[in-house]
């Protein structure tokens, strides 16, 4: 299937900045993260797409490879990372990535000798609002390609050795004609190595590789966010013919919070109240991440107002002063009345009759509506 275009993935402009990718990711993330669509392919599909357009294009040099060659700028399988989303499912894509380039085509690995450096690869670990805020220590499990034991990674059987490539002479390039021009290419039949193995592995099938899971323990510092990578050196792909190691990034997703929203490092919520208290004022436990506090209201407060919790919000993993928590009152409107509540508030509605002073917002807005059909 061919691929969308990744800035109309995010529905941006192709010169838009990068807070305007931000929130374009961020907020495709939040509709299709898989939590949200359980069992939702075409969401899940949706969410893998956005998080691919946005690793590109969040990054400079990516985006613009992006901008001059297209998705072959920067296609996984062209060196480079392999790209997920959405838990440790995705890692069967990055591995179909790696086989392919490993056995197949070759592609952009080539270059002369046969160590290089093993591809960075990327897991995506989703945390709870708690856990992002807090920090918190976890244990991956990592599929990831590591050097065969059985002949030390170069692929030979034991006793045995590779040979000379027949086809290149061990140079690992070809030269090939296309057209007028000569042009130098990496040695189809050894991948640039320059050496061929006759007698392969029983245990690689002649690759030094093998697929592995591994165990880490990741700690995560507090106050990370959705889209923070945390990089654990040379625990990536491994290297072929002793080539470095690539490196694992983990990739933050912070899942919805039932009570909280969290926009940067500032928390957000909703605290219902009664009319009453709304009307008298009064004093309401709301929730924080450290446990409930008690905020005052003070009389003729209006449905929407926010009120101001300082510093309970989140300290930002880069530093800084702790987010503030924003709480916002609903007023609530009371059901159920039994007899005795309801002649109470038939006789308060008597009362207000004729009398628009207490009304701040009515009377403000039947003013408006005068003036607007200009019968003042
Ligand atoms: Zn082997
Ligand atoms: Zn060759």
């Amino acid at each position: 299937m061919a691929k969308r275009d990744y800035y109309e993935v995010l529905g941006v402009e192709r010169g838009a900045s990068e807070a305007e990718l931000k929130k374009a990711y961020r907020r495709l993330a939040m509709k299709f993260h898989p939590d949200r669509n359980p069992d939702n392919k075409e969401a899940e599909e949706k969410f893998k797409e956005a998080n691919e357009a946005y690793e590109v294009l969040s990054d400079a040099a990516k985006r613009s490879a992006y901008d001059q060659y297209g998705h072959a700028g920067v296609d996984p399988q062209m060196g480079g990372g392999g790209f997920g989303g959405g838990g440790g499912a995705s890692f069967s894509d990055i591995f179909g990535d790696v086989f392919s380039d490993f056995f197949g085509g070759g592609g952009g690995r080539g270059g002369r000798g046969g160590a290089q450096r093993g591809a960075d690869l990327r897991y995506t670990l989703d945390l709870d609002l708690e856990e992002a805020v807090r920090g918190t220590t976890v244990t991956i499990k990592v599929p990831t390609l590591v050097g065969c034991k059985t002949c030390d990674g170069s692929g030979a059987k034991k006793g045995t050795s590779p040979v000379t490539c027949t086809t290149c002479g061990g140079a690992g390039q070809v030269r090939m004609q296309q057209g007028f021009f000569s042009v130098q290419q990496t040695c189809p039949r050894c991948h640039g190595s320059g050496k061929m193995i006759t007698d392969p592995c029983g245990s690689c099938h002649g690759q030094g590789r093998v697929e592995e899971h591994k165990t880490l323990s990741v700690k995560v510092p507090a106050g990370v966010d959705t889209g923070d990578r945390i990089r654990l050196s040379g625990e990536g792909e491994a290297g072929t013919q002793g080539g470095p190691a690539g490196d694992l990034y983990v990739v933050v997703s912070v899942r919805e919070h039932s009570i909280f929203q969290r926009d940067g490092k500032h928390l957000y919520c909703e605290v219902p109240i009664s009319f009453a208290d709304a009307a008298l004022g009064g004093e309401l436990e709301v929730p924080t991440l450290d446990g409930r506090v008690k905020l005052k209201i003070p009389e003729g407060t209006q449905t929407g107002k926010l009120f101001r919790l300082r510093g309970k919000g989140v300290a930002p993993v880069r530093g800084g002063d702790a987010g503030d928590l924003m709480c916002r009152v609903a007023v609530e409107t009371p059901v159920n009345l039994s007899k005795r509540q309801r002649e109470l508030l038939e006789e308060f509605r008597g009362s207000l009759e004729g009398d628009s002073s207490h009304s701040p917002k009515a009377s403000g807005w039947f003013e408006g509506v005068k003036r607007f059909f200009g019968d003042l």
